[in-house]
């Protein structure tokens, strides 16, 4: 096997983890090689997204990534020229049980303490947004004006172009296979090429990450679950935020969609019980039941085509927050895993926050961040808002 180039950082996988942070990385003046399985940046999970953003979490961390990630795409434009179809439609998470309120309300002190922009509207006030909204039984909802949506897709490439003017190299179709160790600490990274030798690899693998880990002997609790979406055809202007119910319903659990600029409803649905696996060929049960949900929140979309439907995984972990971060037995091992429904709206946080501990300079937030999402924490908790 030939020796390669060495890099202070290799970063597994060209997705919606990865490529953000090869930028952050290569800005900082480190030399980078991002090594991807597949032809081009953003083929698997990313491309699957929706493409909604929002800071408005359960959790401290993500509360924190997540606003770092909207103040980067929803000035990406103005400062990198890229458009990414950033639009700050806001969050409305709808209530139509009292249970589901109360959730929504109890987090609201947490989310307000961190300077989130979210309030509870009552039922006239959702409508007042969101004029075509089922009305019947509904109880009120939160919303944040501040979150919103862009494309995956246009921010992947983005961030790819921007990372290799940086420096930053991508080597496509060329899998992590061999992952070299000594002394406690990475050495190298192998391929079918070759070998590079490396102080960090990041695992940044995805639906794949604890097949990576697997190679250095330190088991992720990271499995693909699958998720389908589908997009209607475009029609007038009817709302801007992302709704979202998660009161559980027969086959599934949450349910979320938005109008995109260009008219078109896209839509999302957590099957349940759970599909695990990588296998992405979408099914023919999934329409009937979002399409229901769609329905049954706003009646007036009833006559709407579906044109395209298709399925993508989340990386999970079992307490729904992702794994950033050091690991205790191996050196230079870096984990940017599991980051289940939210890895595109994580990901230039994630980028920013690798790229300050492998520099040095965490702040306190980010400290705080590393503490909780670290690979030998208990899996107990459980996140409210998945
Ligand atoms: C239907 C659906 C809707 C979603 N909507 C949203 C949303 O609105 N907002 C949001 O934030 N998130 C959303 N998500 C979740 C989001 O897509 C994922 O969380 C995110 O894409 C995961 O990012 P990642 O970088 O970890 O994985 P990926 O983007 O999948 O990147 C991992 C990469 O690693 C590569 N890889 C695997 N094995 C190897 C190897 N051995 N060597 C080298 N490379 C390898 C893969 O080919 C892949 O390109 C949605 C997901 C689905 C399925």
């Amino acid at each position: 096997m030939s020796h390669l180039p060495a890099y202070d950082v290799i970063i597994a996988g060209a997705g919606s983890i990865g490529t953000p942070t090869a930028f952050y990385l290569a800005r900082a003046g480190l030399s980078v090689l991002v090594l991807e399985a597949l032809p081009s940046v953003g083929q698997a999970s990313n491309k699957h997204a929706i493409g909604g953003v929002r800071a408005t979490h359960s959790d401290v961390s993500k509360i924190y990534l997540c606003a770092e990630s909207i103040k980067v795409l929803s000035t990406w434009r103005e400062i990198y020229g890229d458009d990414i179809e950033w639009r700050a439609g806001g969050y409305c998470f709808v209530a139509y049980e009292q249970q589901v309120k109360k959730t929504l309300q109890d987090l609201l002190a947490c989310q307000k303490s961190f300077g989130l922009n979210i309030g509870w509207l009552e039922a006239e006030g959702i409508r007042a947004i969101i004029p075509d909204i089922q009305m019947e039984g509904l109880l009120g909802g939160t919303f944040s004006p501040e979150d919103g949506s862009a494309s995956p897709m246009k921010t992947c490439f983005a961030f790819y172009r921007h990372a290799k003017e940086a420096g930053a190299e991508f080597h496509f179709n060329e899998p992590v296979i061999q992952i070299g160790t000594g002394s406690g600490q990475i050495q190298s990274v192998t391929t079918a090429q070759g070998t590079y030798a490396c102080k960090y690899l990041i695992n940044a693998a995805g639906s794949w990450a604890a097949d990576i880990s697997n190679l250095v002997g330190i088991p992720l609790p990271v499995k693909p679950e699958a998720h389908e979406a589908g997009i209607t055809e475009p029609v007038q202007p009817m709302f801007s935020p992302m709704i979202v119910d998660i009161r559980p319903r027969e086959g599934s659990s949450n349910f979320y969609f938005y109008q995109h600029p260009t008219g078109k409803i896209i839509f999302c649905l957590t099957p349940n019980p759970p599909i695990l696996g990588n296998y992405c060929q979408d099914t023919s049960a999934f329409l009937p039941l979002a399409s229901q949900r769609l329905i049954e929140l706003m009646p007036k979309l009833m006559n709407l085509r579906v044109r395209r439907t298709w399925r993508g995984t989340y990386p999970i972990t079992p307490d729904g927050l992702p794994i950033f971060g050091r690991t205790e037995a191996l050196d230079g091992y870096l984990l940017a895993a599991g980051v289940c429904g939210q890895g595109y709206m994580l990901g230039p946080g994630v980028g920013m926050l690798l790229t300050h501990l492998i520099e040095g300079r965490l702040n306190a937030a980010e400290e705080e961040c590393l503490r909780a999402l670290r690979l030998d924490r208990s899996f107990t908790s459980a996140e409210k808002l998945k």
